[in-house]
């Protein structure tokens, strides 16, 4: 049985290679993003492993599914970048890895947070100059702040929980709330009143066709002048041109995001030596308030070895005709 991997990292080989002991699995690794110009490389696989920035459109799954690929699985959570529907028709089994350490991305999303408040990033340097000046280093308490949490899933819930420890008022919004948190002290509020009353806003939600740069002007609009946003979710949920304009205006005080809209141009490759051509990606990091970090939130030890062990299990099972017993796993 063979596996085709894409966007495949040094660090993707060593957590697959560990637990591919188990399966001996034949595994093909491709640094390469999968889309319609590489798909052909495709040959006597049953099985691709595709990450967040590669682009399964009807068009690269026709392809595979002529190659007789038959399941495609995801080494991430998320799946906006798949045509579920165009896998269905093909009889392309979609499986996902939907929760590798949620408190991984939220500690990042924490970090981040941290980072930008008490500017850390800054103190670091400066005291290895000998500048052991405090000024233009004041932060603020996070105890006391409100914190508005924007998707109660997996993430949104560790990441409520951890600022609840820090002594925040935490409100939060999803489609589905959940009443467990409710118990724990989190109060669901209109999407609106979330954006009027926090001070720190940090996006835990899928991206969908529905929610699709829901940050943008008019939301904006709404939120208190000098709010913290933390995006850790996906780059499309930010209308990047509007954010611009509002951290210009200082209506946001500072913005730390994980994934940009434009980030599979960027992101997992050393470009220090190109001219990149992207005007929005310098104009972020050209303001002293906004913290990038490139799609790194999942980036633990922990997260990598449950999702080859959980990518891997689910290959095998789907393979051998069973259901992976976690049937959110399985998107087709
Ligand atoms: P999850 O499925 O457990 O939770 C998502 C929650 O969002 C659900 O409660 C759902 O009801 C809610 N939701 C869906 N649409 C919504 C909307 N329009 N408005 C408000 N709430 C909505 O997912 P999760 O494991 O918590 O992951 C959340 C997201 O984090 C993923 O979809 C993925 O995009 C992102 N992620 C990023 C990284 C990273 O490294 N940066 C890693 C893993 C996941």
């Amino acid at each position: 049985m063979k596996i085709i991997f894409f966007s495949a990292k040094p660090y993707d080989k060593e957590f697959f290679n560990r637990f591919n002991q188990t399966y001996d699995f034949e595994i093909e690794y491709h640094e390469t993003h999968l889309g319609p110009h590489i798909v052909n490389i495709v040959q006597d696989a049953e099985a691709i492993c595709v990450f967040v920035n590669d682009k399964l459109t009807e068009k690269v799954i026709q392809v595979l599914a002529d190659k007789g690929v038959k399941v495609i699985a995801l080494r991430c959570a998320g799946f906006n970048n798949v045509d579920l529907e165009a896998a269905k028709r093909f009889g392309i089994t979609v499986c996902r890895v939907p929760a590798y350490s949620p408190e991984a991305v939220a500690e990042h999303a924490l970090a981040m947070l941290q980072t930008i408040n008490r500017k850390t990033h800054k103190a670091y340097n400066r005291v290895r100059e000998q500048n052991f000046a405090l000024n233009g280093l004041l932060g603020f308490n996070l105890h006391g702040k409100t914190v508005g949490i924007i998707g109660t899933g997996k993430i949104g819930k560790a990441f409520a929980q951890i600022m609840l420890g820090f002594g925040c008022k935490v409100l939060a919004y999803d489609l589905y709330p959940d009443d467990k948190l409710k118990e724990k002290g989190i109060t669901y509020v209109s999407l609106e009143e979330l954006l009027e009353t926090s001070d720190i806003v940090s996006l835990h939600c899928p991206l969908t066709k529905e929610n699709h740069y829901f940050i943008n002007k008019e939301t904006l609009a709404l939120t208190k002048r000098g709010i913290v946003i933390i995006n850790t979710s996906r780059g499309g949920l930010i209308n990047t041109n509007d954010i611009i304009q509002a951290l210009t205006s200082q209506q946001v005080g500072a913005l730390c995001i994980d994934v940009y809209e434009q980030e599979e141009k960027l992101f997992f490759r050393d470009l220090s030596t190109n001219i990149i051509d992207d005007d929005n990606i310098h104009r972020l990091m050209s303001y002293p308030n906004v913290l990038i970090t490139a799609h790194q939130a999942f980036f633990t030890e922990e997260a990598l070895s449950e999702i080859a062990q959980v990518t891997l299990h689910s290959i095998d099972q789907i393979l051998k005709g069973n259901k992976p017993e976690d049937k959110t796993t399985l998107l087709t």
